[in-house]
């Protein structure tokens, strides 16, 4: 089972992910989620391509202007790779 979301309350589930890791890369994120969200991702293939893409999508909306991205940016980021996150996993 591909289900990497433990049953437990101090886990982090991978949908989770998307929304912790614009703040994650900010560096915003309180240091014991930000190690919940690396210790999931480690564990976890589908979310380390999700960070990928994200990461290279952060970087490159960097490299044209070097300022903080917009929080309106970034939803907008979160929303595509939502999407992405939602086909990358086939519907059995
Ligand atoms: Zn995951």
């Amino acid at each position: 089972m591909p289900d990497c979301g433990a049953p437990s309350p101090s886990s982090i589930e991978c949908r989770q992910i998307a929304d912790l890791l614009g703040d994650y890369l900010d560096g915003s994120l309180p240091k014991a989620t930000r190690e919940l969200l690396e210790w999931h991702i480690e564990g976890c293939g589908p979310c380390v391509a999700f960070v990928n893409t994200y990461r290279g999508t952060v970087n490159a909306a960097t490299k044209l202007k070097e300022v903080e991205i917009p929080s309106e940016l970034k939803q907008r980021l979160l929303s595509v790779l939502r999407n992405q996150r939602a086909t990358h996993r086939p519907s059995a």
